[in-house]
């Protein structure tokens, strides 16, 4: 199985626990210290991480960086993973995209673009601000959009 490990910016952190929920093997905890912001932090607290990428993409703060061994036995070989590219709005594939979603969500949009969640949301609201989207149900937690035209093949 693949190797990796994290890191995290743990003055950004909001103790969300996002990242707990989506990791599959349960490597991330909350410390039990606080950072600046009053918030406990996530920390990796076991050495099974696999580099899936998970936790990063569902972060809403971009507070976490995965490094993915390429090699075993390779032991500075390390890759710096990027999910910190947001879609162009002007290109007319990226509508098509969305198009072939059911529901225009920002958790869609991330996996769909692989992009954070963060930037996701970012991206969708941009999209509402140029009306390329609109906003049809918010709650707390959840915003869902639908397409202003529809697209025609
Ligand atoms: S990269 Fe995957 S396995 Fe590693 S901490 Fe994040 S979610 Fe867990
Ligand atoms: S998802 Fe991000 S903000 Fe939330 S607990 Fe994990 S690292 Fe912190």
């Amino acid at each position: 199985m693949a190797k990796g490990t994290v890191k995290f910016e743990i003055e950004t952190c909001k103790g969300c626990e996002l990242c707990l929920e989506a990791c599959p093997q349960e490597s991330i905890a909350l410390s039990s210290k606080l950072n600046k912001q009053g918030y406990h932090y996530a920390v990796l607290v076991k050495d099974n991480c696999t580099g899936c990428v998970n936790c990063a993409l569902v972060c809403p703060d971009a507070v976490i960086t995965v490094y993915r061994e390429k090699k075993k036995g390779k032991p500075t070989a390390e890759k710096k993973l990027s999910f910190g590219v947001i879609p162009n709005a002007d290109d007319e594939s990226v509508i098509k995209e969305l198009a072939k979603m059911k529901a225009i969500t920002p958790a869609g949009a991330a996996s769909q673009f692989g992009i954070r969640i963060g930037l996701a949301k970012q991206f969708l609201e941009e999209l509402a601000r140029r009306q390329v989207v609109k906003l049809v149900a918010e709650s707390s937690r959840l915003k869902i959009y639908s397409l202003v035209k529809p697209q025609s093949g």
